[in-house]
């Protein structure tokens, strides 16, 4: 039987990534016994399967065999089940957390000779789910189980790291956008219906966010009524599509006890060496914009530049952070 080492792994506190997770599960969980043990993480994004790779990647290519059976054993709101399966000689177990994607554990002995303990993987699943369920309390806002500010800061960070880095080496590196979205007027739904309607709409709102947006986009509550968005692999003109078909499904939406909520939505490039607070800026930029003329819109903030509807960003104007 291997020997547990909770602790070790506690020791990761700054793990803040499901992704890393699969790497700390080689390293670190069983010291010493890394190679008796094979730990595979699959998650279902997009619609499909994908593989953790050890680097923090997701590999699309999953031999035929296994995924077949992580397609019909594995049911979407599947949780905790156990399934050994003789011809791939592993153990799968899945996990579905409330606000994430659903992940299935393989595990699989290195040894065809050495069984593992079904005390094991019990533990190996307990601690996984526990992990998931930390990471998700750090990160995730309460309310809406989307991003909350903590995980934006660093998300963004890297995001900007990682572009500058291979913008550098590539030429071709996918257009992304940065996306700022605003309720409007919605403190007079609070001062109306009161916060509990109010609270309400944040949820609803973000559930339809989730919907609507594709499962590697990143959704964040920024803050109060306030959300950000990094949508991936998509041209300017193309988010604008998409963020003018969402503007507009929220506009015809039936939120419980109010006529109408509509939301304002400023977004731009994602690239070109910017700094945190001048990404911000701009996209905070063009969604003030949108405040002061008609709300209920959707503006470009390099389009609004371009038509001369606002000047270029010099200081970027200090975003209206609210403590919730
Ligand atoms: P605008 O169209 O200009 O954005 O107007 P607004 O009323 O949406 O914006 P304002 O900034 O004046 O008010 C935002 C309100 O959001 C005030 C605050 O009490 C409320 N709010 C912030 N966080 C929460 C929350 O978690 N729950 C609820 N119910 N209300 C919140
Ligand atoms: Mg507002
Ligand atoms: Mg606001």
């Amino acid at each position: 039987m291997v020997e547990c080492k909770y602790y070790s792994f506690y020791a990761l506190a700054k793990i803040n990534d499901p992704e890393l997770l699969y790497e700390a599960f080689q390293q670190q969980i069983a010291p010493g016994h890394a190679d008796e043990i094979e730990v595979e993480v699959y998650e279902h994004s997009d619609k499909r399967w994908k593989r953790l790779t050890r680097s923090g990647g997701l590999d699309q290519k999953i031999p035929r065999q296994l995924l077949s059976i992580l397609t019909e054993k594995f049911g979407a709101e599947d949780t905790g089940s156990w399934y050994y399966d003789s011809d791939i000689e592993g153990w799968l177990c899945s996990y579905k957390p409330l606000t994430s994607k659903h992940f299935v554990l393989l595990v699989k002995s290195s040894d065809p000779d050495k069984l593992i303990e079904e005390d094991y993987l019990q533990f190996l699943f307990h601690f996984y789910c526990h992990q998931l369920q930390m990471l998700q309390g750090t990160y995730r806002d309460a309310l809406t189980g989307l991003y909350n500010r903590r995980a934006f800061n660093e998300k963004i960070m890297q995001l900007l790291e990682s572009s500058n880095n291979y913008k550098r080496r590539a030429k071709n590196y996918a257009p992304t956008v940065f996306v700022m979205l605003d309720i409007d007027h919605f403190k007079s739904i609070n001062d109306n219906l009161g916060h509990l309607f109010g609270d309400e709409v944040l949820l609803l709102l973000a559930q339809q966010m989730t919907e609507s947006f594709r499962d590697n986009d990143l959704l964040f509550r920024y803050g109060g009524e306030e959300f950000a968005m990094v949508l991936m692999d998509i041209t300017p003109e193309q988010a604008r599509e998409t963020l003018q078909r969402f503007r507009e499904k929220i506009a015809s939406y039936k939120f419980p006890n109010v006529e109408q909520v509509t939301v304002s939505i400023g977004f731009t490039h994602f690239d070109k060496g910017l700094s945190m607070d001048e990404l911000i800026g701009q996209a905070d930029n063009a969604l003030y914009y949108c405040k002061t003329s008609t709300r209920n819109t959707v503006h470009c903030y390099q389009d609004l530049v371009e038509q001369g509807l606002i000047p270029v960003m010099k200081a970027p104007r200090t975003p209206k952070v609210e403590i919730f």
